[in-house]
């Protein structure tokens, strides 16, 4: 086999084998396929596309570069939850410790943002002491242990992946739906999920911009998980505007905490509850989304979550009498009010300019490896569909330097619209695909 004849067949939009496609991901992995190669097999599948069946092909291939995690020592059946980023998007802080309370283990491989979108480890190490490098035994001890854990993504799983995923970010082929479900489902796979939830976000701060293509995205995701044996359920919800009221480390956790005894905005509350009610039905705890809604707000509204996530903290060495009294999470210097310039009913707050925004005042990083300001962030004041006039605060920019302030207030109204109609809220949630 040759790899050029490879990327010959798929640029002439022919079907892949399975030998076909593990010898190209093998041969790349180990460094035998050179990078141009993989470009240019890359642009063909981006322009191309794949079957459904190719693209299950190439998620086993990339799962099995690397270990295969084998949870069942510690869980009967192991679930796992993964959201394609977004712009305040601090559900697993809630959703893990709501699942873990309702007696379903769940142990968690995160990433750290990256880009204007979050990511959840950044958000946990915010909390002093807290450590997300546990090691694969730590691992399995605290999900058999506690119910719940939350680490960083082990670098030998899937590793084709992560070449994989520098080459594409360099050659303009990271928007290819069949290369972002194998990327995604490969790290599923490879640590260890049985049953997997996906929150596929669509809109302007999140990858899938349409509903269309985050559509398509479920869809292949969730069939892939079907040929590979595994269960899967998507979540399509809304990331046009952040998701509750907090963008930034710190104020991330703060938002989260308060969710956890039974407060916290509304829109993130019900998104935790839906995403938790659809684990607790892949895990075989729920017969169906009110009775998993159900089993959810008992579990938040009766404290156990609270009690559970309290738990993850002192499992992995965070202090609690900070989570315990949120006053003491790390404070920016300065808090500046960004108010609304018309009169009307909002019809935009773009996340992406939001996540730009934070990512200005030092919450987030350009590139991987970057330092980063856990105290600072905006706190998002009105949604979609609100009223408001003239001088409404609708952010507060929290800040560590004074010189940012300026642009950070630019940046955050360039994504606002106010309307002199009525607009109708945006949807949590437009789909489930099972
Ligand atoms: N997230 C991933 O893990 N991979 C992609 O390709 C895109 C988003």
């Amino acid at each position: 086999m040759r790899a050029v004849d490879i990327i010959i067949k798929k640029r002439d939009r022919q079907e892949l084998s399975e030998g076909e496609i593990r010898y190209f991901v093998e041969g790349f992995t180990r460094g035998d396929i050179p990078d141009y190669q993989a470009a240019a097999w890359a642009m063909a599948v981006l322009l191309n596309g794949m079957t459904t069946q190719e693209t299950t092909y190439l998620t086993l291939a990339m799962a099995q570069s690397g270990k295969i995690l084998d949870l069942s020592s510690a869980v009967r059946l192991a679930v796992d939850k993964h959201s394609t980023g977004g712009v305040g998007d601090k559900t697993t802080l809630v959703v893990e410790p709501v699942v873990a309370a309702c007696g379903l283990p769940v142990g968690k491989m995160s990433g750290r943002g990256l880009g204007f979108s979050g990511g959840t480890l950044d958000k946990l190490e915010s909390i002093p002491g807290c450590r997300v490098n546990l090691s694969m035994d730590e691992f399995l001890d605290q999900l058999k242990n506690e119910g719940l854990v939350l680490i960083g993504q082990n670098d030998d799983l899937a590793p084709a992946d992560g070449k994989f995923y520098a080459l594409r970010d360099v050659t303009g082929t990271v928007q290819s739906i069949p290369l972002i479900a194998s990327s995604i489902m490969s790290k599923k796979l490879a640590a260890g999920a049985q049953a997997i939830l996906l929150d596929v976000k669509v809109g302007l701060g999140a990858f899938m911009q349409t509903l269309e293509e985050a559509r398509q995205l479920a869809r292949l995701m969730v069939d892939i998980a079907s040929l590979a044996n595994r269960k899967a359920t998507a979540l399509i919800s809304d990331m046009h505007q952040p998701l509750g009221q907090a963008v930034g480390n710190s104020l991330e956790v703060c938002e989260a905490i308060e969710t956890l005894h039974g407060g916290g905005p509304d829109d993130f509350r019900e998104h935790c509850l839906m995403v938790s009610a659809h684990l607790l039905i892949l895990g075989e705890f729920a017969r169906d989304e009110n009775h998993g809604l159900e089993l959810a707000r008992r579990a938040l509204d009766g404290g156990k979550a609270w009690e559970k996530f309290r738990a993850l903290v002192r499992a992995q060495g965070g202090d609690l009498t900070v989570i315990d009294n949120p006053n003491l999470l790390p404070k920016a210097q300065f808090v500046e009010e960004v108010f609304s310039p018309g009169s009307g009913w909002l019809s935009q707050v773009n996340a992406k300019e939001v996540g730009e925004t934070s990512v200005l005042l030092g919450a987030g990083r350009a590139k991987k490896g970057d330092p980063i300001d856990h105290s600072v962030g905006i706190i998002v004041h009105h949604k979609v569909g609100e009223k408001v006039s003239t001088g409404t605060p609708l952010f507060s920019i929290h800040a560590n330097r004074k010189d940012l302030l300026p642009a950070a207030k630019e940046k955050l109204l360039s994504g606002v619209k106010v309307s002199p109609e009525p607009v109708e809220p945006l949807p949590l949630f437009y789909d489930v695909i099972r």
